[in-house]
C-alpha cells in the first residue's frame, strides 16, 4: 500500500493528511487560517505536513492539493479566489513543491472533494456525478464520463455563481448579486431563521443565546422546531432550483450534497428533491438521485491525495 499527502486549502482553514491508496485517511492535521498571503499558507501547510508524516510509518510518494478558487490544473496556478482575496495568479504548485519534495498536483477544492466521493464515497457506482459542498460558500465538482470536468479555463463547476434571482440584492463574494450561493450558504440559513424570529415566531432558537449557527438550526429542525424547519425549507427550495438547473444542463446520474449546511440532513434533501421534480418535465425515476455525501469534511484531503495517486502512479 502506498501513501499520499493531501492538502485542502479553504478560506478559513487548512487541512493536511496522509491518505492511503484506497482513500482512507491515516493521519490528519488541521489549522484555522484567516486566508492570508500565499507564503504564509506554504509555511502552515509545510508544518502540518511534517506533523502528519511523522505519525505514519511509510513516507508519502506524491502530493495532491485542493485549493478554493479558480485553479488552472495543468499550470499549478491559482488564478484568483473569492475566499482568498489577495491571491492573484499564484504559482502554488511551484511554491509548495520547493518545500514539499514530492511530485505535486493542484486542483480546485470542490473538484478534489468530488473526486473522492466519486471514487470511494456516495457516487462510487456512478460514471457521472455533481458533488456539491454547502458551507460558508457553495462549491461543486463535476464528474463526466469517469473524469473530473474542469472546463476550458478551470472555471467549470462554479454553480454557486449562477444567477438564480435577477432582482436579488444580497451581494456575493464573486462581486455579483442574485447568485445561488447567497441563497444556500450557511449565512442565508441563519438569516432566514433570524428574520422569522424577528417577526415574532416562537422557536427553540433563542437568538440571545450566543451566535446562531447552521448547526443549531439543524439540531432545532430535528426537534421539530417550526422556525428551523421553515428556514431549512426555504434553503432547500433554493437548492432545488439549483439542482434543476444542473439537471437541465448535465443530466448526471447522481447529485451528492455535503458540507456543514448539509448536516441538517433529510428535511433539506427532501425539499430540494421535491423542488427539482417540480421544475422538470421528467418523472422521479428519470432524475438524478440526490444523496448525502459519504466522506464528511475529509473528502477534500482524500480527493486531493487520490488525484495525485492517479496522476503520478497509474
Ligand atoms: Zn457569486
Amino acid at each position: 500500500m502506498s501513501y499520499y499527502l493531501g492538502i485542502d486549502i479553504g478560506g478559513t482553514n487548512v487541512k493536511v493528511a496522509v491518505v492511503a491508496d484506497d482513500g482512507s485517511v491515516k493521519a490528519l492535521a488541521k489549522r484555522w487560517w484567516s486566508g492570508g498571503e500565499p507564503s504564509e499558507l506554504v509555511s502552515v501547510a509545510t508544518e502540518l505536513a511534517d506533523v502528519v508524516v511523522s505519525e505514519v510509518t511509510e513516507a508519502p510518494v506524491a502530493c495532491g492539493v485542493g485549493c478554493a478558487g479558480i485553479v488552472v490544473h495543468g499550470l499549478g496556478v491559482v488564478r484568483r479566489s473569492p475566499n482568498l482575496p489577495t491571491w492573484h495568479d499564484v504559482r502554488l504548485a511551484e511554491m509548495l513543491g520547493e518545500r514539499i519534495a514530492l511530485p505535486l498536483v493542484i486542483d480546485n477544492d470542490a473538484n478534489a472533494a468530488a473526486y473522492a466521493e466519486y471514487l470511494v464515497g456516495a457516487a462510487r457506482d456512478a460514471t457521472s456525478a455533481v458533488v456539491i459542498t454547502l458551507g460558508t460558500g457553495m462549491g461543486a465538482g463535476i464528474i463526466l464520463n469517469d473524469s473530473v470536468y474542469r472546463g476550458n479555463q478551470g472555471f467549470a463547476g462554479e454553480i454557486g455563481h449562477t444567477t438564480v434571482d435577477l432582482s436579488g440584492r444580497t451581494p456575493c463574494a464573486c462581486g455579483a448579486s442574485g447568485c445561488l450561493e447567497s441563497l444556500v450558504n450557511a449565512e442565508s440559513l441563519v438569516n432566514r431563521a433570524l428574520s422569522l424570529i424577528e417577526r415574532g415566531a416562537s422557536s427553540l432558537l433563542d437568538a440571545s443565546a450566543g451566535v446562531l449557527t447552521a448547526q443549531k438550526i439543524g439540531a432545532a429542525a430535528a426537534e421539530g422546531d417550526e422556525v428551523a424547519l421553515a428556514a431549512v425549507e426555504g434553503l432547500g427550495r433554493a437548492l432545488g432550483v439549483g439542482l434543476a438547473n444542473i439537471t437541465a444542463m448535465l443530466d448526471p446520474e447522481i447529485i451528492v450534497i455535503g458540507g456543514g449546511v448539509a448536516e441538517v440532513g433529510r428535511p433539506l434533501l427532501d425539499t430540494a428533491s421535491d423542488e427539482l421534480i417540480k421544475r422538470t418535465l421528467r418523472c422521479r425515476e428519470e432524475l438524478p438521485r440526490v444523496v448525502p455525501a459519504a466522506l464528511g469534511p475529509a473528502a477534500g484531503v482524500a480527493g486531493a491525495a487520490l488525484l495525485a495517486r492517479d496522476k503520478f502512479l497509474r
